[in-house]
């Protein structure tokens, strides 16, 4: 790895070619923000019609939501040839009606930012959003800042953007002709200019090199707690295994990683990030960088493989994807869920995390998918209404959808004696599609069918077309593996608390009592009590797992348990309290259980052999 700025080199593109008649040309001055307002001009390309229609995205690909990007636009004005005036009508939140079009000079308007917008009502998930950040950082999701003239969006976008001395614009956009104070950037037509964040900031950026493909990793951090050389290094080690886990390479020349690190919690409650097909732009929590490489790694390798679906593997609906009225497609569980499945299954294979964690990964998802979501209306259904009826589903597209691409992976395994796996069937589907070549929704199970097993087709038709929870004793059985849904035992426990850490007293907290068990119920725990002494021994993060593990392995029933807790009165004071009971035993229910099948046959064990990425 090399730290340097990382300039992708554009193509020189001459005066001629940018001033063309069928052209966007796009004007804005990031030194000049107004109440958290940037101005945005445009003059227009030719227009023939008397009448036209100038339209933000309702919708966004990626974002399964619809945003109203024009909510955050005002004093939207158009400015006719020769002293000639237009008439603006706005029909809704989107568009705007001109004519006479083809009198049209220059259009102007405001953009408020999304991050930090006054409109409370339906806040936009800050990865697909926009952040005007004086002086700091400006964070163009373009479709937040530029428009288009409805049946109009195979033109060049040319970007005329002035920007504060030293602002460096981050991005997988390869055609820009950058100076100090000004940048000119050329995109080929709308759907590549959606696709296409760009970062401005001071520079803090580090490039990585996976064969022939060139990696980008852009960083802001406010309070420089995070560096792109961090992120490099926990990224590298990701890639070389994504590129072995796609067959040996990156199947890109480049690509960009934007990371925003924000120090303030988000309007939308959340943090995460938004694919594109040769970039990913994430918003996370500036947090100690310990606890969150493991999140980031998770995260960037989700937001990378969404480079095989559904950008390289999709359907109409997302091929020719319709900004204004998006139709959506039935296969989520494709586009999310596989790319969840295998940004997981991949660091299992490769080595890069451990079996157990992986298998703790898939076991949360089952009961996340269960507890939170409906278990049976179809996953395609589910998809195709996500919009309206089904919204409140859509985050079981990364937990059952995830779960889909496992069962999935092991039933392709089994049944081709280790030979043939999910990882296979995406390059085949890739081959046959492509980032050109979209699919007929209802002719996707055909194509996998025909790529491999009859059972297979009974599954999708079942499980992912039909209402069935998912088999999984049947499909772990594949895989040598003996699956058990529920076992009730009498167990010693701590009470059935939640604990927490305090890193300030260094005690640990009882942060949840929603589910004290019988045990936990005579100890009387509060909500908020700090552990100081367990059974006499003091009790800290460094030794939480000995005293707590020989308590629940060493103890009989009947023994004495004592735990001196520090505790807050209403009026706030604190006292040391003492909580003793004798221990009992209590019934512990326990689901989603796994556990190797001594008696499982050589297929099961090649299937998992395979599945795994055991020699
Ligand atoms: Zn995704």
């Amino acid at each position: 790895m090399m730290k340097q700025a990382f300039f992708f080199i554009s193509a020189l593109f001459s005066i001629g070619q940018l001033f063309a008649d069928g052209d966007y040309r796009y004007y804005v001055d990031l030194t000049s923000v107004n109440n958290d307002k940037l101005t945005i001009k445009l003059t227009p390309p030719d227009i023939t019609e008397n009448e036209t229609v100038f339209m933000f995205p309702a919708m966004v690909p990626g974002t399964y939501d619809v945003y109203d990007f024009g909510r955050f636009v005002s004093n939207f004005k158009a400015e006719g040839k020769d002293g000639k005036t237009i008439t603006v009508q706005k029909l809704d939140k989107n568009s705007y009606k001109l004519s006479p079009a083809n009198a049209i000079k220059e259009i102007s308007y405001e953009v408020e930012d999304t991050w930090d917008t006054d409109i409370k009502e339906k806040f936009v998930f800050e990865p697909g959003g926009t952040n005007i950040e004086e002086g700091k950082n400006f964070s163009l999701n373009t479709h937040g800042f530029f428009g288009y003239f409805k049946n109009k969006i195979e033109a060049n976008f040319i970007l005329e953007i002035s920007k504060p001395k030293g602002f460096y614009a981050s991005t997988s956009l390869t055609n820009i002709k950058s100076g100090e104070t000004k940048d000119v950037i050329s995109v080929f037509n709308y759907h590549d200019l959606v696709d296409s964040p760009i970062m401005y900031c001071m520079p803090d950026t580090a490039s990585i090199q996976i064969g022939k493909s060139q990696i980008l990793i852009s960083v802001y951090s406010p309070n420089k707690i995070l560096t792109s050389d961090f992120i490099a290094r926990n990224l590298h080690e990701l890639l070389f295994a994504q590129a072995e886990y796609l067959g040996g390479e990156l199947p890109i020349d480049k690509y960009a990683f934007l990371f925003y690190f924000t120090d303030k919690a988000t309007l939308s409650g959340a943090s995460g990030a938004l694919e594109h097909s040769y970039s990913s732009f994430y918003v996370l929590p500036e947090a100690d960088t310990a606890a969150l490489a493991q999140e980031i790694r998770d995260v960037a390798a989700h937001e990378f493989f969404h480079i095989v679906t559904p950008l390289n593997i999709h359907s109409k609906e997302i091929g020719e994807f319709d900004f204004n009225n998006p139709g959506m497609s039935k296969h989520l569980w494709l586009y999310e869920g596989l790319t969840e499945y295998a940004a997981h299954h991949m660091q299992v294979k490769t080595g890069l995390i451990e079996f157990d964690d992986f298998f703790n990964v898939m076991i949360d998802k089952m009961q996340n998918s269960r507890e939170n979501y409906n278990d049976t209306v179809p996953f395609t259904v589910m998809s195709k209404y996500v919009l309206e009826k089904y919204k409140k589903q859509y985050n079981n597209v990364y937990e059952k959808g995830a779960l889909i691409g496992m069962c999935l992976d092991i039933m392709l395994r089994y049944y081709s004696n280790g030979n043939y796996g999910t990882q296979d069937m995406m390059k085949d589907l890739a081959k046959q599609y492509g980032k050109n070549k979209s699919f007929n929704d209802d002719d996707l199970f055909n194509d996998i069918e025909k790529l491999s097993y009859k059972e297979i087709r009974y599954f999708l038709n079942n499980y992912v077309a039909g209402n069935k929870p998912l088999p999984y004793k049947e499909t772990f059985a594949m895989v040598g593996l003996n699956y058990t849904d529920k076992k009730e035992e009498d167990q010693i426990t701590l009470g059935g608390i939640s604990v927490g850490y305090n890193p300030t007293s260094q005690h640990l907290v009882v942060v949840n009592t929603d589910k004290l068990d019988a045990f936990g119920k005579k100890l009387k725990f509060k909500e908020g009590d700090e552990i100081i002494t367990f059974n006499n021994r003091k009790l800290g993060l460094d030794n939480m797992k000995d005293v707590l593990g020989s308590f629940i392995q060493n103890t009989k029933e009947g023994e004495k348990l004592v735990i001196e807790v520090l505790r807050k009165d209403k009026k706030g004071n604190e006292s040391t309290k003492t909580l003793k009971a004798k221990v009992k035993k209590v019934k512990v229910v326990e689901t989603d259980l796994l556990e190797i099948n001594e008696k499982a046959t050589e297929q099961q064990i090649a299937a998992r052999k395979a599945w795994l990425g055991i020699n």
